[in-house]
């Protein structure tokens, strides 16, 4: 699941550093084709009436000088004044005529072809001025071009636009990646989080706080979700190990119950097949147990079943598991039980374990049990057959021993005897007392 989630998320971020990269650059073309145009267009408005004006300035000085050779028709200077017009001025067309019309001197630059054709239409200007001699006209002078001047001055002006305009396409960029990462790095950050709560189940971590006031506001409401969150969790762990014991753990005594018994006996029993080793399970059953609680009351039964608990949980506890089956039911499995184990042996030292005296108040318990025994592989094959041959083998054994009149006893210790005779101490028919043989 993280994974899809990962890849949708980096999806998402590198769409929002695209919007605000395009969202930058379409702003900064805008403004650069808006206030570029503005300003190309002043400048070619301006450039243009400064090439008119200077046109007739040179056109006033070229009439003054020229007045003596158009009357003396000296073509010769006025070859000359034309060729004296500076050519940096870019005049592409000069010509001096007479007040027939006659060409006296004439200069022509001008380029054929989309050159030419560029000029005249950017900015090339033709002026014409009558040369007059006491008030007299004696011809014209017709000047052309201008424009080169205004097209060096544009062409400055372009390409300054170029490099603007990839200053600002390359601020604008450096402008978004910083912004996005300020934008986006909180919302990694918060991602990050995320990504350890669903992999680590790390309801610790929270996100670290950022400057940007939304962000910090999310942050906040999703730590303090965290917060909730992490209760929760904490509560409904408690609840499942709440559950856990209550379904497989007997609430008496503390031991596994038989919802337990199942699985653990299933991987013992795989155990044993994988490792080729041996397991016996003890099925043992109180004697008389109806006995003890019929005349010491419940709380005494319980108290007994509780104590027989507490020896089977400590005996041998590297090797055995023990359980509560129900009523005064128990089962012990023992695994592994070494090649030269005999069965019967640690029956009978469970068996003593068990009988041991039980001291509780004034009474002296003398447990009695009816303890059967299975080993596999060597007599059972299956999990059933071994629990069955078990169970069988204790009810053989409780057919035994009440043949033999074993029965679990109880008496008052010798101080407490004397009392009970004329007291009723916790409650006990003194004549339902059995004495210990
Ligand atoms: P047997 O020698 O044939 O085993 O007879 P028994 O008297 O021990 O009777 P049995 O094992 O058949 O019955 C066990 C009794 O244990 C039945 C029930 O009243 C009692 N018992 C079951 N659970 C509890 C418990 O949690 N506490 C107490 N005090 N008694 C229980
Ligand atoms: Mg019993």
């Amino acid at each position: 699941m993280s994974q899809p989630l990962r890849a949708r998320k980096k999806l998402s971020a590198t769409a929002s550093a695209a919007h605000i990269g395009r969202a930058l650059l379409s702003i900064s073309a805008l403004a650069i084709v808006v206030v570029g145009t503005g300003a190309f267009l002043l400048s070619y408005h301006f450039l243009h009436q400064q090439t008119e004006r200077h046109l007739r300035t040179l056109i006033s000085f070229a009439a003054s000088e020229s007045r003596s050779a158009i009357v003396f028709r000296d073509t010769k200077t006025a070859t000359e004044i034309l060729q004296s017009i500076p050519g940096d001025e870019g005049i592409t067309f000069a010509e001096i005529r007479d007040a027939s019309g006659v060409v006296l001197a004439r200069i022509d630059g001008r380029a054929d072809g989309w050159v030419g054709r560029l000029s005249g239409w950017v900015g090339d200007e033709r002026v014409r001025q009558e040369v007059v001699e006491e008030g007299r006209r004696i011809g014209d002078i017709v000047l052309e071009g201008g424009s080169e001047p205004m097209l060096r001055t544009l062409g400055g002006l372009l390409a300054w636009f170029g490099f603007g305009t990839l200053l600002i396409a390359a601020s604008a960029l450096a402008l978004a990646r910083k912004y996005t990462r300020r934008f986006t790095q909180p919302i990694w950050q918060l991602h990050e989080v995320v990504k350890q709560l669903i992999e680590g189940r790390d309801f610790s971590r929270r996100a670290p706080p950022s400057s940007l006031t939304e962000v910090e506001d999310l942050r906040c409401e999703f730590n303090a979700l965290l917060d909730e969150i992490s209760l929760r969790d904490h509560l409904l762990t408690q609840s499942n190990a709440a559950l856990r014991r209550v379904a497989y753990i007997d609430a008496l005594t503390g031991l596994p119950n038989r919802a337990m018994f199942e699985p653990a006996l299933q991987a013992t029993i795989d155990a044993c097949n994988r490792d080729r080793t041996r397991a016996c399970l003890f099925y043992l059953d109180i004697d008389a147990f109806k006995s003890v609680n019929d005349n010491l009351g419940h709380a005494v039964g319980d108290e007994l079943l509780s104590r027989i608990a507490a020896r089977l949980r400590n005996w041998r506890p590297q090797e055995t598991t023990a359980t509560r089956i129900g009523g005064d039911e128990f089962v012990v499995l023992f695994s592994p039980l070494a090649a030269n184990a005999d069965p019967e042996n640690i029956l009978a030292e469970l068996h003593a374990e068990l009988e041991a005296p039980i001291r509780h108040g004034d009474l002296v318990l003398h447990p009695s049990t009816s303890i059967g025994v299975a080993v596999y592989p060597d007599a059972a094959r299956s999990i059933d057959e071994f629990v069955h041959l078990a169970d069988q083998s204790m009810y053989a054994a409780k057919g035994r021993r009440r043949e033999q009149g074993h029965v679990t006893r109880w008496n008052a210790d010798a101080a407490a005897a004397k009392q009970a005779a004329n007291s009723d101490w916790i409650g006990i028919d003194p004549g339902a007392i059995q004495q210990v043989e």
